[in-house]
Parts: structure tokens; C-alpha cells; sequence
């Protein structure tokens, strides 16, 4: 049976580059970066160069990149950090109501602790309004956090405007890019943001490896207490392979970003396309102008979610019911939520991400395997709710 994964918003293999320059650090390039002899020597090169590979994807000074163990820690400390460097001068936090759960769950501690958070709405394509944000700054505000790609559905945020509101007021701007990292275009002092997250497996480099932009000149708390690491910033025996496996990975994103986005939004439009000429009540969700290029997020009416999913897991396709983390649970995606979809539409909604990997002839049978499930699905749909079930 042929296998299509269609959820590379969770997660994306490893590249074959990357790996094999990953694998003599596990070996014998094995040295602890803090050690003074020779291999412990070449681990801190290996680590300084992949430094400058994903300072240069997002157009950052190699000193401004700080490497942490996942994209929730570089989430996690940017929150942490503002609001302990800035606790004589405010307690209130601006984010947004469609943020990953390493923002949110991450502001719901805090508003458990006596701070302030306002979740913004978003509009129905799920993009902020910039007069929304406006109206929600106090004199109390330390940071705004706002998802520069949202991962359910690929939404993307006007950053610079956004931050730019965030500086008129001089207070700190975080965004979350982990969506974003090697699907568009970034550069940091052109957005002209103070903090941003990025993670590496994400990108067809190795899991449990992420970095932190830190503007220089930003004023951020340690999150992580330890030894001397990250230039006494955060703490703990580098990740040396997956640091090494991430500048790699970086560096293939920048060589091949504009081919990858062309690549990958002509096969989305493809896939958009064939699936609602050929299938009757199906629409898409998010914006189609500010779009993640390989994100399809789509209701099929009359249906739920779950059941197709498991469907087409039974003729190999993988895809998503939204964002991993809820996927377990029966909970409507916050996400969609916050678009003002109703519920009956979101429990009959699917995201479908396409990656480097993913060809023509992979959405054909998706395409082929989706007509089948869907009129499966909706005849007994049908039947029960002609039986009053
Ligand atoms: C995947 C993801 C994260 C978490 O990154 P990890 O490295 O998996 O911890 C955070 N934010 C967004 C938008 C994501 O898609």
C-alpha cells in the first residue's frame, strides 16, 4: 500500500544531509563544547558554525541565536524571561487566541500566578487586527507574544506592523516562528522583533533542538540555571548532533527557500483544488492570501474529523485533525474556534501539510482515497440522522 504522510506542520524527517553531518558527533567528534583539549574544541566550532547557519536564515548576528533543547523552551524562556527582567514594571502579558500550547499553557501558569493575560481575537481568516492589539496595551504591559505562522491553519500575521505598534510603545515583542522558519521569508531587523522561537525538526533537521533570538540589547532573565553554556545564558550540556543537525538543516532552508515555497504552494493549490471540484461541501479554513505555502486546512461537512482520519491512516495517509497536541482528545481546536467556526464544522475538519518530500502523484491517490472516505463516511451520516440517531 503506497504511504503519504501529509503532517509535515508536526513533524518532517530528517534530510539525508543533515543526518551525515550529524552522525560523527555522536562518535568520534564526541568532545563536551566546555572542554578545553582539542576535541572539546572542534564540538564549540561545529557549534559556532551552525550559530551562524541559523543566524543567516533569519538574518540575525551569530551572537543574537541561542540554542535551547526544543521550540516550547525558546517559547517558554522568552515568556519566563521578559516577565521576571521585567517585574518592577508591569504584570501584563498581550497574546493571542490561536497561539501554540507552548505560549498558551505557558500564559495560563502565569495568569494562575497573579499575572494579567489578554488572548486577542482574531479575525475570521485569523489574522490580528492591528487596531485590536492597540486597544489592548496598558501601562502595565511587559510583553506581546503573537505567532508569526499559525500551525493549524498556516495563518500568517502581519509581524512587522504588529511589532511596530509593539516599539511605539516600548514594550517587548516575542514571536513564535517555528511555523514560519524555512517557509517565509525572514528577517529579524526588517520585522523588527525583539525575541523569536524556532525549532529545528520542523525544518528536516533532527527533534529536540531549538533556538532563541535574542535582539541585541534585549534585557531577558536566565530560564535555565547552570553551568557556563550559551554564553552564561542557558545552561546544560549542548545537544552537539542536533545543534549540528539544525545549522544544517538551516542552511538547506536558506539555499533553497524560494524553490521550496513555489514547490510546495503549487502542489497545495493542486491538492485544494482537485479535492473541492470533486468533493461537494468542503471549504477551506484560514486566509488564502496569508497562507503557510503547504497548509491545507479543510471541513468536509456532515462528517467528523476523527473518523476520517482513522480511514485513511487504514490506506496509509497520515494527516491531522489539528494541532498534535489535541489530537488525542475530543476538544475543539482552540484555533478554529477563535476563527468563529462552529463546532459541528470544526469536528469535521482535517489539516493536510505538504513537505519537501511530497509529489504529485502522493495527492492524486490522498485525492482518490478522500472521495471514498467521504462518501463512506457521509452515507452513514445520512442513515442516522434519517433514523433520529
Ligand atoms: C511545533 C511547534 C512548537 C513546539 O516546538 P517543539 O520543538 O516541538 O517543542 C511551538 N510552536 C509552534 C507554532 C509549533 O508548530
Amino acid at each position: 500500500m503506497r504511504q503519504v504522510y501529509l503532517d509535515y506542520s508536526a513533524t518532517t524527517p530528517v534530510k539525508e544531509d543533515v543526518l551525515k553531518e550529524m552522525i560523527p558527533y555522536f562518535t568520534e567528534k564526541f568532545g563536551n563544547p566546555s572542554s578545553l583539549y582539542t576535541i572539546g574544541a572542534a564540538s564549540r566550532e561545529a557549534i559556532e558554525k551552525a550559530r551562524g547557519q541559523v543566524a543567516k536564515l533569519i538574518h540575525a548576528q551569530e551572537k543574537e541565536i541561542f540554542f535551547t533543547s526544543t521550540g516550547t523552551e525558546a517559547d517558554n524562556w522568552a515568556v519566563f524571561g521578559i516577565v521576571d527582567a521585567l517585574k518592577n514594571k508591569g504584570n501584563h502579558i498581550i497574546t493571542t487566541k490561536i497561539e501554540h500550547h507552548a505560549l498558551l499553557h505557558t500564559c495560563d501558569f502565569l495568569e494562575k500566578h497573579g499575572y494579567d493575560v489578554t488572548y486577542l481575537d482574531v479575525e475570521p481568516d485569523g489574522r490580528v487586527n492591528p487596531e485590536t492589539l492597540k486597544a489592548a496595551i496598558t501601562d502595565k504591559t511587559i510583553l506581546i507574544s503573537i505567532m508569526f505562522v499559525n500551525n493549524e491553519v498556516g495563518t500568517i500575521q502581519p509581524i512587522k506592523e504588529l511589532a511596530a505598534i509593539a516599539k511605539e510603545h516600548g514594550i517587548v515583542f516575542h514571536t513564535d516562528a517555528v511555523q514560519a522558519l524555512g517557509n517565509v521569508p525572514i528577517d529579524v531587523k526588517d520585522l523588527g522583533v525583539d525575541l523569536m522561537s524556532v525549532s529545528s525538526h520542523k525544518i528536516y533537521g533532527p527533534k529536540g533542538v531549538g533556538a532563541l533570538y535574542i535582539r541585541k540589547g534585549v534585557q531577558l532573565s536566565n530560564f535555565m540555571h547552570g553551568g557556563a553554556q550559551e554564553s552564561k545564558r542557558r545552561a546544560g550540556t549542548e545537544n552537539l548532533p542536533g545543534i549540528v543537525g539544525f545549522g544544517k538543516a538551516a542552511e538547506l532552508a536558506y539555499e533553497n527557500l524560494d524553490a521550496h515555497i513555489k514547490k510546495i504552494s503549487e502542489l497545495r493549490d493542486y491538492f485544494v483544488d482537485q479535492v473541492m471540484s470533486k468533493i461537494e461541501n468542503v471549504t477551506l479554513n484560514g486566509s488564502k492570501e496569508f497562507r503557510h505555502p503547504g497548509n491545507a486546512n479543510l471541513t468536509f461537512e456532515y462528517i467528523e474529523g476523527e473518523a476520517m482520519l482513522l480511514y485513511l491512516d487504514m490506506r496509509g495517509i497520515a494527516v491531522s485533525t489539528g494541532s498534535a497536541c489535541s489530537s488525542a482528545s475530543l476538544v475543539p481546536s482552540h484555533v478554529l474556534s477563535a476563527l468563529g467556526i462552529p463546532v459541528e464544522r470544526i469536528h469535521g475538519s482535517l489539516r493536510f501539510t505538504i513537505g519537501d518530500p511530497t509529489t504529485k502523484e502522493d495527492l492524486d491517490y490522498v485525492v482518490e482515497e478522500l472521495i471514498e472516505v467521504v462518501n463512506k463516511l457521509r452515507s452513514i451520516s445520512s442513515v442516522s440522522q434519517a433514523k433520529g440517531w
